[in-house]
């Protein structure tokens, strides 16, 4: 699960990171009121949506103003005209892909002097199953063109769930930014205070990009991105409100209601697979064919025909889809359930697309008997090879 930057900050601020005052807003008229209580003489208005790259992005409406998704402003008026230039237009950065993500809510903020910009982050290290951070002196940057470029400026450095951060991390994070003296000692808490929000709150990752060394010689998180463990969450019922739906695919949204594992692609073939590595073969098994899957979704070990209905209307609602892939593989999941999900579902939201269905396993002679039966246009397919060649010739013919 993401959330937006101010949400990030808030919680990283209760753990004594240090970051700027700032106010969200929602609502334009608001805006003055958010300049006022900060003071000035220098506000930054950013944009919150789930995607980075915001500064150098660029609105699709031309009233949004000629600035990407972070201004300076230099007068509560400034502060004002920017608030409603960008409230409910389009931001396109390098991250929200073409279609652009509408700007909701903004973050008014004290500006700050900056002296250095640096690059901070956190994530787990699948190789060693710990905490890594990944630190740099280019800050401000995009840190993929950073680390293809120049890899020596990045440096890596992993802490031991056991022993939890040493005052050696602090040191090499010091020494990494070139920082001596109290910086030196800002540096070292700071590294204190992150792991202990990563682990305290199960985040996946913590991306600070740029960390900052004020004029007046202070460290500053300027910008946090934050994203949870879903896996996690039920610990921390508190965190589930920050939910931003609207950052979130509709699909993706209903999907989670039924405890479907659905991922949104950008093809055009809708696959229903049970079990997370079937569906991988599947997705690729479409390529190899020569078309793009449309979504990934997983129905998962015992799904009941209500779950298989609700996963089939999420994939026939997608206008993108222009075939229908359903492959199976009864274990604990029976054939004659999926089979019986299929036929309610086609005949509740109805079927304007070709449908190849795939079963094996468990109960495979009745699921292939009740679809036999049902009278609709089902294509029937003998294994997954038949079956993916079956739905691209399908889609191409269309
Ligand atoms: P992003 O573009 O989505 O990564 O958004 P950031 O929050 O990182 O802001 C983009 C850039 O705006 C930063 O890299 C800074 O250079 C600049 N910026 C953000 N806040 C301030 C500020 O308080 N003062 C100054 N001078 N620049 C800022
Ligand atoms: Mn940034």
């Amino acid at each position: 699960m993401n959330i937006h930057e101010y949400q990030a900050k808030a919680l990283l601020k209760t753990y004594g990171v240090p970051i700027s005052k700032g106010v969200p807003i929602m609502r334009p008229e608001d805006a003055e009121a958010a300049a006022n209580e900060l003071g000035g003489p220098v506000w930054v208005v950013k944009s919150q949506i789930h995607a980075g790259g915001r500064g150098k992005g660029k609105f699709k409406e031309a009233d949004a103003g000629e600035q990407g998704g972070v201004r300076l402003a230099r007068s509560v008026d400034e502060v004002k005209t920017f608030a409603s230039q960008m409230l409910g237009k389009t931001l396109v950065t390098k991250q929200t892909g073409p279609a652009g993500k509408q700007v909701n809510r903004l973050y008014i903020e004290e500006g700050s002097a900056i002296d250095k910009e640096f690059y901070l982050s956190a994530l787990v290290d699948r190789e060693t199953g710990h905490v890594a951070f990944v630190v740099s002196t280019e800050g401000g940057m995009d840190i993929e063109e950073v680390a293809h470029s120049t890899p020596e400026k990045i440096v890596t450095l992993t802490v031991d769930p056991v022993t939890g951060v040493m005052p050696h991390h602090g040191r090499s994070v010091a020494k990494a930014l070139k920082l001596t003296g109290d910086l030196a000692k800002q540096a070292a808490s700071l590294v204190d205070q992150l792991y202990a929000a990563f682990v305290g709150m199960d985040m996946s990752m913590l991306e600070i990009n740029p960390l900052i060394v004020t004029k007046d010689g202070n460290l500053r998180v300027l910008d946090a991105k934050v994203s949870f463990d879903s896996n996690a969450l039920y610990r921390h019922p508190d965190l589930a409100d920050l939910r931003d739906l609207t950052e979130e695919d509709e699909k993706e949204i209903e999907a989670s209601k039924y405890d479907l594992a659905y991922i949104a692609l950008d093809g055009t073939i809708g696959c229903m697979v049970n079990g997370a590595g079937l569906a991988m073969a599947t997705l690729d098994i479409i390529k190899l064919y020569g078309e793009e899957p449309a979504n990934f979704l997983d129905v998962g070990g015992g799904a009941s025909e209500e779950k298989v209905t609700a996963a089939f209307k999420i994939i026939t609602a997608d206008p993108q889809v222009k075939g229908i892939l359903v492959n199976i593989f009864g274990g604990i999941m029976k054939c004659d359930v999926i089979a019986n999900g299929v036929i309610a579902a086609v005949k509740a939201v109805g079927l304007s697309v070709p449908l190849v269905v795939r079963l094996e396993g468990t109960n495979v002679e009745e699921g292939k008997k009740i679809i036999a039966e049902s009278g609709l246009n089902v294509l029937p397919a003998d294994d997954l090879d038949d079956a993916a060649q079956k739905i691209v010739a399908a889609v191409k013919g269309n």
